[in-house]
């Protein structure tokens, strides 16, 4: 279990290797994640086609397995005004084992920044396809929802 460089692209076996990515980008941005939280879906699936708005702070995945659609974190409070677009690997897929991981405000449990982690189950490619200044309010119940 290890992040393999290949190109410009990192890829990777698991959620281990995903969280590692998101550590490595998160302190790059001076804003490190410390809280972490896989995707899965109401059906149990962990595979998502996914879209995102980075302007507005939103986010939203659908199951390939069900089709349920969720809002991310604290995206329904967004959604209204979000711009979606979808995601698609370098390799053309568009399905994703989800990461999220936040950091957080000093002395506090109050979300600061959030980090959109992907693994693509087809190529195996990791990355941080989002990432955002997010009041998310409280961490746990936060990423309770992702
Ligand atoms: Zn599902
Ligand atoms: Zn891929």
């Amino acid at each position: 279990m290890a992040l393999k460089k290949k190109g410009r692209y990192w890829y990777g076996d698991g959620p281990e290797d995903t969280q590692a990515e998101i550590h490595r980008y998160s302190k790059a941005n001076k804003y490190p994640a410390t809280r972490f939280a896989a995707s899965a879906c109401i059906c149990g699936h962990r595979v998502f086609g996914l879209e995102s708005d980075e302007e507005t702070g939103a986010a939203r995945r659908t199951c390939t397995a069900c089709g349920n659609v969720h809002l991310m974190g604290d995206a329904a409070e967004y959604a209204d005004e979000a711009e979606f677009e979808g995601h698609e690997c370098v390799c053309g897929e568009e399905s994703f084992e989800l990461l999220s991981g936040v950091a957080l405000y000093a002395e506090s449990n109050d979300v600061r920044w959030y980090y959109l982690g992907c693994r693509c189950t087809s190529c195996s490619l990791v990355g941080v396809f989002a990432d955002w200044k997010c009041e998310g309010g409280d961490a746990g119940v936060f990423l309770a929802a992702v």
